[in-house]
C-alpha cells in the first residue's frame, strides 16, 4: 500500500510475488461507511497485470507442490499464529472498510481462520486410497495432486472469512492460487497475503490481483488457470461458471440468497427472537446465511412473533462499527443503502404491512454514513418481488403460513436454495423438514446454519452452481485431480502373451 501524494489518498494495488509492480490508470473509491468519505482508492487490473500473476505463479508453483505436506502444513500452523497475534488490526482494517461491527468482524475472521486449522491436517487428510491385490501381483492405488494454478473471486460481505475458505485448501494441497478479492473492501485480503509470506509461504503462491468485470474476465479466460472459486451475487455467480466452464475450467460459483426461517407453535420464542434479531440483523443483513424471511405457522404463532419482535427490533442499537454497544453498523457503500431503501419503498408499493420503517435513519455525527435502521414487514406474499428477490440489508419479513406443508413449500420452491432454519421442540418436525426441504444447509433451531470447517458449505438452485462445496473434503476434492496407478509386480514366469480383450477379474 502506497500513499498518493498528490491526492493524498491511500492507494491499494496487487500483491504480487517479490513486490512486482503493475501501475493501474483506473480506480475504483474505497469508502468508510462510518461517515461516508473516500478513504483510499483501489487500482483495477488489467488481463496484462494478471498474466504477470500468472508467470511468477507457474514459476513458483512445481516446487511449492512437491514440498512434502507436513512443510506445507507447518506454513499453514505458523499462518494461523500470525492471525491470532494480529486479530485486532485484522478485525478494525476489515470494519473500516465493510461497516461490521469490530466482534463481527472477529467472527469472520475467526471463521476463516477455522478453515485454516483444518488445512494443518492437510497429511492426513491428502492420503490417497490403496487396494492390495486386485488382482495376481496387481495392486491400485490412487493419489490427489494439485491443479496447478487457481484463482477465487471474493465479494464484499466476508472479505476474510471467504478468501480463507478458498486459499486455505487449495494452497494446503499444493497449488499456486491468485485471489481477485472485491474493489469495496480489498485491505483485508492483501494483509492475509503478507501473513501467509510471514509464515514461510514461497513467493508467488499466494498472489492478490485487484480489479472489476475486466480481472475477473481475464481469470475466467486466462489458459493456465485450471480452477475458479467465487462467491458473490447470483447472475454473476452463473455467468462466471458457464463462462468459466467454456473455457474448459473447473468452476464453482456460490450465489445469492433468501433464506427462511419456520417458527412451529411449539418453538420457544423467546429464543426465536433473539435469533432472529441477531440472524436478520447482525452485519446489516450483509450476509448470505442472513434470515430475513420468518414463517410463523398458523394465526396464533404468527401474531405472537409479531408481538414480540416489534419492541425487539425497536431496542436493536445501529451505530459506528466501534461502537462496542451497537448491534450492527452501517452498509457498505451509499449505493447500496439506496438499493436496500428502494426495496422497502416496493414492498410498501406491493401491499406489504410496513410495521418498522428504517429508511431516513441518521446517527448524530455521522449523517453521511450509510445507515439503514432496523425494518419489519408483514403480510408479505410469494408474488411480490420483495420476497422472491435478496434484499441483503437489515428488513425481514413476515410470511404467515397455515400449516406445515404450507411453510415447509416456500423455502423449497423459492429460487433460492442457501440456508433455512426450523424452529421447533418436536423432533419428528424437524426430521421430517430437514429431509424434505429443498435447501443446501438446514439449521434445527440454530439461525445461521454454516457448517463447521470439517464439514462445507454450499446452498442449491441458485444459490450454487457447479460442483463441489466449499472447504472440508468439498475443498479438498474440488482443488486437486484424482491419479490413480494400476501396478503389476509379476513373480517373474511372465505367459509372454497379448491380451486382445479389455482386462477383467473374470
Ligand atoms: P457481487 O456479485 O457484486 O461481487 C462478487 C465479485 O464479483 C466481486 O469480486 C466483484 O468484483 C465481481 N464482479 C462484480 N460485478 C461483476 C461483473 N459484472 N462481472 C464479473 N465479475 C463481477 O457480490 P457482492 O455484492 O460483493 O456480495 C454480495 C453477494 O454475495 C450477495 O448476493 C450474497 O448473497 C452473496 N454471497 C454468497 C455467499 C455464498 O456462499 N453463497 C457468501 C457470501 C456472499
Amino acid at each position: 500500500m502506497e500513499i498518493d501524494m498528490a491526492t493524498a489518498i491511500r492507494e491499494i494495488s496487487h500483491y504480487l510475488a517479490g513486490g512486482a509492480q503493475a501501475p493501474a490508470s483506473r480506480f475504483s473509491d474505497v469508502f468508510d461507511p462510518n461517515n461516508g468519505e473516500v478513504q483510499a482508492r483501489v487500482g483495477l487490473g488489467t488481463p496484462a497485470d494478471l498474466d504477470k500473476a500468472v508467470a511468477l505463479a507457474q514459476a513458483a508453483q512445481p516446487a511449492w507442490a512437491a514440498t512434502n505436506p507436513q512443510r506445507r502444513a507447518r506454513v499453514m500452523f505458523r499462518f494461523k499464529e500470525l492471525i491470532e497475534a494480529n486479530m485486532e488490526e485484522l478485525a478494525h482494517m476489515l470494519s473500516a472498510e465493510h461497516g461490521k461491527v469490530i466482534a463481527d468482524s472477529k467472527g469472520d475472521i475467526q471463521r476463516g481462520l477455522e478453515v485454516i486449522e483444518f488445512a494443518c491436517g492437510i497429511p492426513h487428510v491428502l492420503k490417497g486410497e490403496l487396494t492390495q491385490g486386485a488382482g495376481p501381483g496387481i495392486d491400485v492405488y490412487s493419489m490427489r495432486q494439485a491443479l496447478g494454478i487457481v484463482a477465487g473471486i471474493t465479494p464484499f460481505n466476508f472479505p476474510g472469512m471467504i478468501p480463507m475458505w478458498m486459499f486455505g485448501m487449495a494452497i494446503a494441497v499444493g497449488n499456486a492460487f491468485i485471489l481477485k478479492p472485491s474493489e469495496r473492501d480489498p485491505s483485508v485480503p492483501i494483509r492475509l497475503a503478507e501473513l501467509m509470506t510471514e509464515a514461510g509461504l514461497p513467493d508467488g503462491i499466494l498472489q492478490v490481483v485487484q480489479g472489476d468485470k475486466e480481472m475477473v474476465d481475464a481469470i475466467l479466460d486466462h489458459p493456465e488457470i485450471k480452477a475458479v472459486s467465487f462467491v458473490g451475487s447470483s447472475d454473476i455467480a452463473h455467468y462466471v461458471y458457464q463462462r468459466g466452464v467454456a473455457a474448459g475450467k473447473r468452476v464453482q460459483a456460490m450465489g445469492g440468497a433468501k433464506n427462511h426461517g419456520i417458527v412451529m407453535p411449539d418453538a420457544d420464542m423467546d429464543q426465536v427472537v433473539n435469533d432472529l434479531c441477531g440472524a436478520a440483523f447482525g452485519s446489516a443483513g450483509e450476509r448470505c446465511m442472513a434470515l430475513p424471511v420468518v414463517v410463523p405457522v398458523g394465526q396464533d404463532t404468527a401474531d405472537r412473533l409479531r408481538e414480540m419482535l416489534i419492541p425487539a427490533i425497536q431496542a436493536l442499537r445501529v451505530g459506528i462499527s466501534t461502537d462496542k454497544e451497537a448491534h450492527y453498523g452501517p452498509v457498505v457503500t451509499a449505493a447500496h443503502k439506496a438499493k436496500v431503501e428502494n426495496y422497502i419503498q416496493m414492498g410498501v408499493d406491493e401491499g406489504a404491512e410496513l410495521v418498522i420503517d428504517g429508511r431516513g435513519f441518521n446517527l448524530q455525527g455521522h449523517e453521511k454514513g450509510f445507515f439503514v435502521g432496523p425494518t419489519l414487514f408483514d403480510k408479505v406474499t410469494t408474488t411480490m418481488r420483495t420476497y422472491q428477490e435478496e434484499i441483503f440489508g437489515p428488513v425481514l419479513q413476515i410470511v404467515r403460513a397455515k400449516d406445515f406443508e404450507e411453510a415447509l413449500a416456500l423455502p423449497s420452491q423459492h429460487q433460492y436454495g442457501n440456508g433455512v432454519a426450523i424452529f421447533t421442540r418436536n423432533g419428528h418436525a424437524a426430521r421430517e423438514f430437514a429431509q424434505r426441504v429443498n435447501v443446501g444447509m438446514v439449521g434445527i433451531n440454530v439461525p445461521i446454519p454454516v457448517p463447521v470447517a470439517y464439514h462445507s458449505f454450499g446452498g442449491w438452485k441458485r444459490s450454487g452452481f457447479g460442483d463441489h462445496n466449499q472447504y472440508g473434503m468439498e475443498g479438498l476434492r474440488f482443488w486437486t485431480k484424482v491419479k490413480t496407478v494400476t501396478q503389476r509386480w509379476p513373480d517373474g514366469g511372465g505367459t509372454g502373451e497379448s491380451a486382445f480383450i479389455i482386462p477383467t477379474m473374470s
